[in-house]
């Protein structure tokens, strides 16, 4: 068990006042708070260890390096990847996801395929879909269950060669003279940002590998949610954002077995990443560094592994435990608000809840709201598919984190009551 109480000293940021309220901070998908251990480690790197890494032979390089690669192991442990080299150093989910699909464009030819849900945040979805486009492969985009699911018989009738309502443009015949080829990705979030369905992961993972494709994990919304070990999920590769695990903004990781990181193609260039350069050609340098061009921001890395160590520290199975029951308890006060409606019923959701009010525009509703001190997210979350299917342009978004109480969520429950009471008598 938590205690949340102390967990609470950790982040002075909560100690907040917003226009003469405490501070309810219920934002954490977006962005979750940095404790002051991460603080500390990012100062004290500056203070004692501040130099770039794998270049010089002094004194402070030897220990700005070593500090990377002391962050790179411990990461690497936190996310369950084969080896420390599997981890590579990115600015975070999207830069990492952009990675793999820029890496893996030379491998798809036209007609292949690849898979995406339609509730993919948009990190996950316009570098498929922009790389289907140009190199003539299908955008395969599967659709969600009655509970707001990815909808695991469609993913599998693709995945046999079948093809979604929704996909991208007509079919090109494969090599072969196919109408559809074989699927080489099938890219999904661990949890969407918008329904907080949980995906199963490693059911998800063997569907894929038994048709022959890549499995790649959008880890941004998990990782601090419980323990996630990308090999016995099964992933290929799995991306992440420091910045909603405590580590705070700039870094994050692409994390993956290594014949899957061997497969990717550098996307950038330039130094550190070489073997050779000769006027002529370049050779690349070894896994992982071959995909980490230019000075890499060795700090985020440090921030990232701290994150991880206090993850580890307050446990974290009893990290998801309070996220879950701080999630099931708002569910609770916002199905009792006349109107509200919450977006999905999915079969496990994780830490958070978007909803709709009738008669009340979210953006309206969180301005209000922030007026008592209450942080809420309202937009299309960067799922405008997701939205589009539902019929709306945005939503509103109530997302916990273990350092958040019960008394949190209804004092943030009142709140959005008697600002959709003040809307509706204002209309
Ligand atoms: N995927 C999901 C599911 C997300 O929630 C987010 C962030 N909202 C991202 C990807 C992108 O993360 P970032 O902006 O840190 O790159």
């Amino acid at each position: 068990m938590l205690d949340v109480a102390r967990v609470r000293e950790d982040f002075p940021i909560l100690g907040t006042q917003v226009h003469g309220c405490p501070l309810v901070y219920l934002d954490n998908s977006a962005t979750t708070q940095v404790p002051e251990c991460v603080l500390d480690r990012v100062a004290g790197h500056y203070r004692t260890s501040n130099a770039n890494v794998h270049r010089g032979m002094h004194y402070l390089a030897h220990a700005s390096t070593s500090a990377l690669e002391g962050a790179r192991r411990t990461v690497a442990a936190f996310a369950g990847a084969p080896s420390e080299d599997g981890v590579v150093f990115t600015r975070g989910t999207t830069d990492a996801l952009n990675m793999v699909a820029r890496g893996l464009a030379y491998l798809i030819q036209p007609g292949d395929r690849v898979v995406v849900s339609v509730m993919e945040h948009h990190s996950n979805y316009v570098p498929w879909q922009q790389l289907c486009a140009e190199r003539g492969a299908r955008f395969e985009v599967v659709g969600l269950d009655e509970r707001g699911d990815v909808d695991l018989d469609e993913l599998a009738r693709v995945l046999d060669g079948g093809t979604t309502a929704a996909g991208g443009p007509a079919a090109t015949a494969d090599a072969a003279g196919n109408a559809r080829g074989p699927v080489r990705v099938v890219a999904l979030a661990g949890c969407s940002n918008v329904l907080g369905s949980v995906l199963p992961a490693r059911r998800v993972a063997d569907m894929a590998h038994a048709a022959g494709a890549l499995f790649v994990l959008d880890g941004a919304q998990i990782m601090r949610h419980g323990v996630v070990d990308m090999q016995a999920l099964g992933c290929d590769y799995l991306a992440f954002s420091g910045h909603k695990m405590m580590a705070g903004t700039g870094i994050g990781a692409l994390v993956g077995t290594m014949g899957s990181l061997e497969l990717l193609r550098p996307r950038d260039f330039g130094g550190e990443m070489v073997g050779e350069v000769t006027r002529e050609r370049t050779t690349w340098d070894a896994l992982p560094l071959r995909l980490e061009a230019g000075t890499p921001n060795y700090v985020g890395a440090v921030a990232l592994a701290a994150a991880c160590d206090y993850l580890n520290a307050l446990g974290r199975n009893d990290v998801a435990a309070w996220e879950d029951e701080l999630a099931t308890h708002a569910l609770e006060r916002l199905r009792a608000i006349d109107g509200l409606h919450v977006l999905g019923n999915p079969r496990k959701r994780c830490g958070l809840v978007s909803f709709t009010v009738d008669g009340v525009h979210p953006l309206d509703l969180c301005t209000l709201v922030d007026a008592r001190g209450v942080a809420l997210r309202s937009g299309h979350n960067c799922a405008q598919p997701l939205l589009d299917l539902f019929g709306l342009t945005s939503v509103a978004r109530l997302s916990p984190a273990f350092y958040n109480t019960r008394e949190e969520i209804d004092y943030a429950a009142e709140q959005i009551e008697c600002a959709v009471t003040m809307l509706r008598a204002a209309r």
